[in-house]
């Protein structure tokens, strides 16, 4: 895979202030926040930061943003470090977190009090929101502006030493309430919240919110490209402002770049929590899920993921990307990386009456690659073939497969002819009786061409193994934009059960194959001695 450093506005910015010694080396920071599980999202945001570390041999942090102790938990910090490691990046140094400056934060916004910049503010969230005005209409005042700095020194001082309720008290910025920008009009700065922090424990009872927050993170860190999605366009103002009003070292600038927004998928915490709190799907790691859990169990590699970025590109402009670009990526790493192997996922019983015995082939283990080998698969008179590779009669000109009365080659073996078959009292075929020709392994027959050539696993050693077959869990395209419950794809998880050749019984949960004929499928968890389950990660073509 291509390892090109890419182009976008960002990089240009980068260059551009590299060389004009602007800043001297590059510090970026990935600033998840710890309520939920990342999900593809993410990965993007991962990949440019963590990217641009790699591309000018810089640095980047891994910033938790842990201000709203109510949503947090220590799980969901775990699982996201686990991320940005199988995804293969490094942080520099230890992990942070927002609440490692919660003392920082104190003392500046004391000193935007001293300042006159700040206030404490007795209106209820309520009153602040109806004071703020709308896009038409200016704010009005607090009347609680104009306090002396004396007065909000001791009401802070209050707030801090649990003196207000919850929702009684904030600290607001005292900017303009009348600002066309609705983050500038006194954007709240702390809030009451009596809640035990995963980090600071009941140090606190009054946390900063995040405008307040990231600017003075990302300068106390030396970050120099602080970067993040559109929605924040504006609140860069507010960014830009907290920094120039308080003595602190750092230079940091915001860029904000276009989210990802894939077909199909939810890219919110918000509602993949929902899904996962309804149990909608099967947790955080179901394989529907695009988190990076659920794409990992699905089959997804790290190679695939940090493809698919480079693939999207990194821009302004908001777009929907469609799903099977990202099935593109790990077609690709998979039909290079995964062996090959045989799998009947919905069985019927082929009898080949004049065979006897059994024999050991020889059948490769990935046909673009010798280095992969060739592994030893018993062939025998009863097998099992897939029950749509075999038709009594069919229309269909262009059909390759066994027909009943014609001939097709079992894959890395012989020429097999269908004589009769067998049908349960519902007319659906269980068996196929076939004769071989004996004179036809590893060479074609005489007299007549054979096209087709189907898989196949052996009745008497195959395994019993569960396939999970998956599509999208919602039908529209834009899923975020509905009642998630109005669009639930019925047939989002199929379970089929078939035979995998034994070869397969060493695999390792996580570990990858192309079946062939049938898609590329990754171990899943769940399986045990008796069924292995496979998850099928995607099918070999794009479906139009
Ligand atoms: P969500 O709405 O899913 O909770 P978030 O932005 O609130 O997303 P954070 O944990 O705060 O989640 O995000 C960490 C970083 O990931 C932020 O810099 C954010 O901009 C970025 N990010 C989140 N979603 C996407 C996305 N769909 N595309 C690109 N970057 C994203
Ligand atoms: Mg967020």
């Amino acid at each position: 895979m291509s390892v090109e450093r890419p182009t976008n506005f960002i990089y240009n910015i980068i260059e551009e202030d590299l060389a004009s010694g602007k800043y001297q080396t590059t510090y970026t920071r990935f600033p998840p926040e710890p309520n939920g599980y990342l999900h593809i999202g993410h990965v993007k945001s991962i990949c440019l930061n963590f990217g641009i570390k790699e591309d000018f041999n810089g640095k980047c942090n891994l910033r938790f943003d842990d201000t709203n102790p109510v949503k947090e938990k220590v799980d969901f910090v775990k699982s996201i470090e686990e991320d940005v490691r199988w995804l293969g990046f490094e942080w520099d140094g230890k992990v942070r977190y927002a609440s490692d400056y919660f003392d920082a934060l104190y003392e500046y916004a004391i000193e935007l009090i001293k300042k006159g910049l700040a206030y404490v503010d007795e209106l209820s969230p309520d009153q602040i929101r109806q004071y703020r005005g709308d896009l038409t209409t200016p704010g009005t005042n607090s009347p609680y502006r104009d306090r002396s700095v004396e007065e909000n020194l001791r009401l802070f001082e209050k707030m801090r030493a649990g003196g207000f309720a919850e929702g009684s008290a904030s600290l607001r910025a005292k900017i303009d309430m009348a600002s066309p920008f609705m983050v500038m009009r006194d954007p709240v700065l702390y809030r009451i919240k009596f809640a035990s922090h995963h980090q600071t424990g009941d140090k606190w009872c009054i946390y900063p919110m995040y405008d307040f927050t990231h600017c003075i993170s990302d300068a106390l860190e030396g970050i120099t490209h602080s970067l993040c999605t559109l929605e924040f366009q504006d609140n860069r103002r507010l960014y830009d402002w907290v920094l120039e009003n308080i003595t602190i070292d750092g230079t940091p600038h915001q860029y904000e770049f276009a989210r990802l927004n894939l077909e199909y998928v939810l890219t919110s915490k918000r509602k993949l929590t929902q899904l996962v709190e309804e149990k909608i799907v099967n947790g955080w790691d179901d394989p529907r899920m695009p988190t990076v859990a659920g794409l990992r169990r699905r089959g997804y590699t790290p190679a695939s993921l940090r493809e698919f970025c480079r693939r999207i590109g990194v821009s302004k402009q908001d777009n929907l990307v469609e799903y099977q670009a990202l099935e593109a990526c790990i077609r690709d790493d998979l039909n290079e990386k995964a062996p090959r192997a045989m799998a009947v996922i919905e069985p019927i019983k082929l009898v080949i009456t004049n065979y006897e015995g059994s024999e050991q082939l020889s059948i490769s283990n990935h046909p673009q690659n010798e280095s992969y080998g060739h592994r030893e698969v018993e062939f025998g008179p009863e097998l099992y073939i897939e029950r749509n590779d075999f038709a009594i009669t069919t229309e269909d000109k262009g059909f390759k497969r066994l027909l009943h009365g014609g001939e097709v080659r079992l894959r890395g073996s012989y020429v097999i002819k269908a004589e009769s078959y067998e049908t349960d009292s519902e007319g659906n075929v269980t068996t196929v009786y076939a004769t071989y020709d004996p004179d036809t392994l590893g060479k074609k027959p005489e007299g007549r061409k054979v096209k087709g050539v189907i898989h196949w696993v052996n009745a008497k050693t195959a395994k019993p193994a569960e396939f999970r077959h998956y599509d999208h869990l919602f039908t529209s395209k834009t899923p975020g934009a509905h009642d998630v419950h109005e669009i639930l794809n019925p047939n989002s998880l199929i379970v089929l059960n078939g035979f995998i050749e034994p070869a397969l019984d060493n695999a390792k949960v996580g570990d990858s194959f192309q079946f062939e004929r049938n898609g590329y499928y990754c171990k899943d968890e769940d399986s045990t001695a008796d069924k292995a389950v496979f998850n099928l990660t995607v099918e070999l073509k794009a479906r139009i």
